[in-house]
């Protein structure tokens, strides 16, 4: 007869020693099960010891890891419920047999399981309801405990990642790694469940993180609820659970962080207040990783314009400065065409330094949707896809158009394309517009200085260059090039055109004179008015022969081509080499030859080469 008080005592110090090996390691049900089952068979009459625990409705065998029909399940579990313990009896199933004796495992009151014990053949002990009611009394209690630990111990490992995490948080300040820090810690914590984070407002590309963007358009009430009243909130009006929580700053709700479980009633209170406390700290991080981000682009912005002003106040020719610009614009915003158009009445230049569509035809509607839009007083154009806006088909999407306004007047605009929608951010958009405004004074200015340069330069009356400018480019041409050829042409007899036709007539056949001078020295040289009806032809870097058949042909084309008609007399002269040959010198020798071609006649050419006696 075996003792039975005795093994009792034997069995409670065995829970003992399992309570206390639970506490100081890694607890686990696995744990319980296996010391569970070794102390009964031990200390007991009893054969063999089965789990059975509740998921998602359904009976498990621990051990088996196999569900229980759940009809059976439901009965035996209907029949344990607010009982010590009770007796298979008739309601054997599969892995039950008539003498097994269920003692109910709960958790806050509700069964989540049993153990079955099978006594051995003809033992009586477990006849005895009073031992049996103590020992499922024993087992109830250290069922709760070690769960507790279990609980306390996921617990204590949570708030362990919730630290280290909100510690980590700290010093992270890149918008992406937060969100990589998030969804990690969670996936660590909460395998079970799936993550996804819907984000307020467009992100980069993120190299495999689950994130969305968040719809306001959704029709789903809980993600709108969730972000509106920026609470925690769970929908299980489907089969599955769907936790919203948001990831909230000081300065507002950035977007939602999504879980998803296979059943309703999955997120424990616990774990609501984990994934709460978690998506909180992760809102308040992912603000100071975006505002840290935003500071950093806008002293970068500063930067730039700051860079942009010093450059182009520092004068700057206009074609210097449009490279600078262009190089800038590149850097930027990487667009794949820029163009800067310049406004005068109705015409239109395209600046050198703009991408070569701009000469394409192509190009007239894009210039035209922004022109329009300046001749209305519009400030600028952000246009983030095209093709929403008109019905052609364009080459190009994304388009961002500044005007360039001085004194109120429009001067010009720049626009920058991409074929790409959305290609351009609104900050981009602002960017250009801090670039082109600080820019615009120093374009006008620059302008104006090239246009007054080119009044100086030009002769009114023909215009062909004037005296002065084309001194000053034969004397850097001596300096630059090898040769040069220069030629005076005087009209003949031109009192007597005055005389006869008026000093009008005489001005046109001057004018005439003049662009037979520009169609004859077109692209190897150019002419310029040296005074009165005296004209000038300059060749640099050509051999005289050939510049002097080209004054040939020009003598003989110039009384067909002047109405009324006239003839002109031409003295040509060289210079060759580094031989110290000056302006002076040159000019006197065309002169020379001019006065000797007057001499033998006019309407004729004479040319002095060069004798280097003449140099002193
Ligand atoms: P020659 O064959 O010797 O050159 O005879 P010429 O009559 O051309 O020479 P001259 O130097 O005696 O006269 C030049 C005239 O050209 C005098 C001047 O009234 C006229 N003239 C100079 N500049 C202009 C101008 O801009 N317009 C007009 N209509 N006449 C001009
Ligand atoms: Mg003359
Ligand atoms: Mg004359």
């Amino acid at each position: 007869m075996v003792n039975i008080s005795h093994n009792m005592d034997r069995f409670k110090a065995g829970v003992f020693d399992l309570l206390s090996l639970s506490m100081g390691s890694q607890p686990s049900i696995q744990l319980w099960y296996e010391e569970l089952k070794k102390l009964l068979i031990t200390e007991f009459e009893i054969e063999f010891v089965q789990y059975f625990y509740v998921k998602n409705d359904q009976l498990y065998s621990y051990e088996k890891y196999q569900p229980e029909c759940l009809a059976e399940g439901k009965a035996l579990l209907k029949n344990l419920e607010n009982k010590p313990f009770s007796r298979a009896g008739k309601k054997s199933g599969k892995l039950i047999e008539d003498e097994d004796i269920f003692i109910p495992c709960t958790e806050n009151d509700v069964l989540v399981g049993f153990v079955s014990i099978r006594p051995k053949k003809n033992s009586e002990l477990f006849q005895d309801e009073q031992f049996t009611a103590e020992l499922a009394a024993h087992l109830r209690v250290l069922y709760q405990n070690v769960m507790k630990m279990i609980s306390t111990t996921k617990e204590r490992k949570r708030y362990h990642e919730l630290f280290e995490v909100t510690e980590a948080f700290n010093s992270i300040m890149d918008v992406n790694e937060v969100l990589s820090r998030i969804i990690e810690s969670l996936r660590k914590t909460f395998p079970e469940f799936t993550f996804t984070l819907l984000l307020s407002d467009d992100h980069d590309e993120t190299k495999d993180l689950p994130i969305e963007y968040l719809d306001y358009q959704t029709t789903n009430p809980t993600i709108l609820q969730a972000f509106v009243t920026s609470e925690l909130l769970i929908d299980e009006s489907t089969s599955i659970a769907t936790l919203y929580a948001p990831l909230k700053g000081k300065q507002g709700v950035y977007g939602l962080l999504q879980a998803k479980a296979a059943k309703s009633g999955a997120f424990s209170e616990s774990d609501q207040e984990f994934i709460k406390i978690l998506s909180f700290t992760a809102g308040n991080a992912l603000e100071n990783a975006k505002l840290y981000e935003q500071s950093q682009r806008l002293i970068e912005d500063l930067q730039l314009i700051n860079d942009v002003s010093h450059e182009l106040n520092s004068n700057l020719n206009l074609s210097n400065m449009m490279a600078y610009l262009v190089k800038q614009i590149s850097k930027a915003f990487s667009p794949t065409a820029i163009g800067f158009i310049l406004i005068k009445g109705k015409e239109r230049t395209i600046l050198n330094g703009s991408s070569p569509f701009f000469t394409s035809p192509e190009s007239e509607l894009y210039i035209e949707l922004a022109r329009d839009q300046f001749k209305n007083g519009a400030e600028s154009l952000y246009i983030a896809e095209l093709s929403s806006k008109i019905s052609r088909e364009t080459a190009y999407q994304s388009l961002m158009a500044v005007p360039m306004i001085h004194n109120d007047q429009l001067k010009g605009f720049c626009i920058v394309l991409h074929e790409q929608p959305y290609f351009f951010t609104f900050e981009m958009y602002k960017l250009l517009q801090s670039i082109v405004h600080h820019s615009s004074l120093a374009v006008a200015n620059s302008l104006l200085r090239e246009e007054l340069q080119e009044m100086i330069n030009k002769d009114h009356l023909t215009d062909l260059f004037a005296r002065s400018y084309l001194d000053q480019y034969i004397e850097k041409s001596m300096l630059d090039h090898d040769t040069g050829v220069f030629i005076l042409i005087d009209i003949d007899d031109f009192k007597k055109v005055n005389d006869t036709y008026g000093h009008q007539i005489g001005d046109a056949v001057i004018i005439q004179l003049a662009d037979e001078l520009k169609k004859a020295s077109q692209s190897i040289g150019f002419g310029a008015r040296w005074g009165g009806e005296e004209l000038a032809l300059y060749f640099p870097n050509i051999k005289t022969d050939e510049a002097l058949k080209v004054v040939e042909t020009l003598l003989k084309l110039v009384p067909n081509r002047t109405n009324p008609p006239i003839t002109i007399s031409c003295g040509a002269a060289e210079w060759q080499g580094q031989n110290g040959d000056t302006l002076i010198h040159l000019v006197k020798r065309a002169d020379d030859a001019l006065y000797a071609a007057k001499n033998n006649g006019k309407n004729q050419l004479i040319f002095q080469s060069n004798p280097s006696v003449e140099v002193n």
